[in-house]
């Protein structure tokens, strides 16, 4: 897609340090590298986010992410990952091209901070809820 910076990189117009490929899908360090050997999985096709994605397009994704991600733990002696996928503006997504964080932790006090914030749990509610989204 023109103006796609991650269609350009798969294209190899744009320069990426790259770490896995196939024809489906590549990886690439995070330019960014919020800790050492952030990568990103990205589609080669180009979807917006993973709410456009159907079963399949997201399955051949989703299928490389583990291999990949014990790659990036094996080379940099990581701790633990997270995964991360954002989908549209308010969840932090910034390049609209579907692409999965692979994280490496070394401790729980280095540059990715996540926080849940836990409320206390109105019961009620949660069956509603869940009942409408079962029903969506
Ligand atoms: P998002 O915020 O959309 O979930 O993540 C987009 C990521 O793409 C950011 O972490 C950002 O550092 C990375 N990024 C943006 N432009 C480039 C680029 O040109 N090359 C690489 N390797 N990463 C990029
Ligand atoms: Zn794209």
């Amino acid at each position: 897609m023109a103006d796609c910076i991650f269609c350009k990189i798969i294209a190899g117009e744009i320069p990426s340090s790259k770490v896995y490929e196939d024809d489906k899908v590549l990886a690439f360090l995070d330019i960014s590298q919020v800790t050492p050997g952030h990568t990103l999985v990205v589609p080669k096709e180009h979807f917006r986010n993973l709410l456009e994605m159907d079963a399949d397009s997201s399955s051949q994704l989703f299928a490389r992410v583990p291999d990949i991600a014990r790659k990036v733990m094996k080379a940099t002696g990581a701790l633990g990952m997270n995964i991360i996928n954002n989908n549209e503006e308010v969840a932090g997504q910034t390049v609209f091209h579907t692409h999965v964080h692979l994280a490496p932790r070394y401790s729980g006090d280095d540059d990715l901070q996540l926080t849940f914030t836990a409320h206390e749990p109105d019961f009620p509610a949660l069956v509603q809820l869940a009942e409408k989204i079962a029903q969506a």
